[in-house]
């Protein structure tokens, strides 16, 4: 395995570390996570690993699908190995249906179905609470050219309709999801993670949330969500409790 060398990036749920291979990095993911922009903190326990082999699972059928991403492989329970991208400062959120920071802003209730898949672009920048801008203010301050947007706008549709279908196979609807995408040798790569800590996944029966929300709205029974999405999905069945030390 490539040894780590300098961290490059932290996010909510995982650290990113340069290694030797200057086309490789390696991603860490944590129990540890936050919401309201840092003010609410806490663990889930087992959601690193649990993540890592979501992951794994979610990049390798995008992959097959032909959504070319940073994923090379999974190293051990809490890590993968990912091609080093340079990530651009723009996330990219697909929505189907209304949900969190939109419901809000348009003033439409949770739940309320879209007539068109919605495409929000968020700049990277936490100290401003990542705001939203359209694709012009991106070209207008040099983010992301008008290519590498249309670029990222079809894999973003392109990744909706194949977790829908995949979700919907396994009882799960697929309300919105945020992704990141990268520069690699001249190519865009999917990159960061898709995972409940970036999807809003509701029980298709209940409309329950299996994702992140139960975290963030204190709605119980968060590790069991995350062991349910990973259950659901590859059959995987972890051990509780598996904390590290
Ligand atoms: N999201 C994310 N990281 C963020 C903010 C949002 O992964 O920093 C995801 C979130 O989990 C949801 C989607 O992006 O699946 C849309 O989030 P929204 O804008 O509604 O914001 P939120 O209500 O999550 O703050």
């Amino acid at each position: 395995m490539d040894s780590i060398t300098e961290l490059i990036a932290e996010g909510k749920g995982k650290k990113v570390y340069a290694t030797e291979n200057p086309d490789e990095a390696i991603v860490f993911y944590r129990d540890e996570t936050y919401a309201y922009h840092g003010l609410k903190r806490g663990r889930i326990i087992g959601k690193g690993e649990i993540n890592n082999l979501i992951c794994e699972h979610m990049f390798t059928m995008l992959k097959e699908k032909g959504v070319p991403n940073h994923f090379i492989r999974r190293i051990d329970k809490t890590s993968s190995l990912v091609k080093r991208v340079d990530i651009i400062p723009v996330s990219v959120k697909v929505r189907n249906i209304v949900a969190g920071s939109l419901a809000k802003r348009i003033g439409y209730p949770d739940g309320t179905h879209l007539k068109n898949t919605v495409v929000e672009y968020n700049l990277k920048y936490p100290e401003l609470e990542d705001p939203l801008v359209n694709i012009t203010h991106i070209t207008a301050v040099e983010l992301a050219t008008r290519e590498e947007l249309d670029v990222m706008f079809g894999y973003a549709l392109k990744v909706n309709e194949i977790l829908k279908e995949t979700m919907k196979e396994i009882g799960i609807e697929l309300i919105d999801f945020k992704l990141e995408f990268g520069r690699y040798h001249g190519q865009i790569l999917l990159a960061d993670e898709v995972s409940p800590d970036t999807c809003r996944f509701w029980d298709s029966r209940t409309h329950e949330p299996l994702d992140i929300d139960r975290f963030r709205h204190e709605l119980g029974n968060v590790e069991e969500a995350y062991h349910e999405v990973l259950h659901r999905l590859t059959g995987n069945v972890l051990k509780n409790n598996e904390e590290e030390a």
